[in-house]
């Protein structure tokens, strides 16, 4: 896995922060879904890589109990963690118990964190009556 986001980071675009993230959606049926961060001149626009990995994920049909862990990596030294409008997509589109793992570029550090220790005291899809 680690090989493989070393390999993915080369496809971050990220002219803006020069901050490259990659990762990848693991299935419990073994189905991974790749995602890099893509920046554009309009921050806003732009979208992180674990989000870009999910919603591909999303896009193909799979749902929230099928998503087993999201691995990360960043190219530098130390680990980084999703930003708050990803933890907010990886509540409402994980289970609670999805594994989300993050590397640093040399592979030499993570951490694993579940998504409920990850967000919690989160608003999310019961709040409002989303299934
Ligand atoms: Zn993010």
């Amino acid at each position: 896995m680690k090989d493989r986001l070393r390999e993915l980071l080369k496809n971050s675009y990220s002219p803006v922060y020069n901050y490259p993230v990659a990762a990848i959606v693991e299935c419990k049926d073994g189905q991974t879904f790749e995602g890099v961060n893509v920046e554009t001149s309009s921050p806003a626009s732009g979208v992180c890589a674990e989000r870009n990995a999910l919603y591909s994920a999303i896009s193909q049909g799979y749902k929230k109990e099928d998503i087993e862990a999201i691995y990360i990596m960043n190219k530098s030294d130390n680990i980084c963690f999703p930003c708050f409008v990803c933890r907010q997509a990886l509540n409402d589109l994980c289970s609670e118990d999805t594994l989300i793992v993050s590397f640093n570029y040399k592979g030499d550090k993570s951490t694993s964190v579940t998504v409920k220790d990850l967000c919690p005291f989160s608003f999310g899809t019961n709040d409002i009556n989303v299934k």
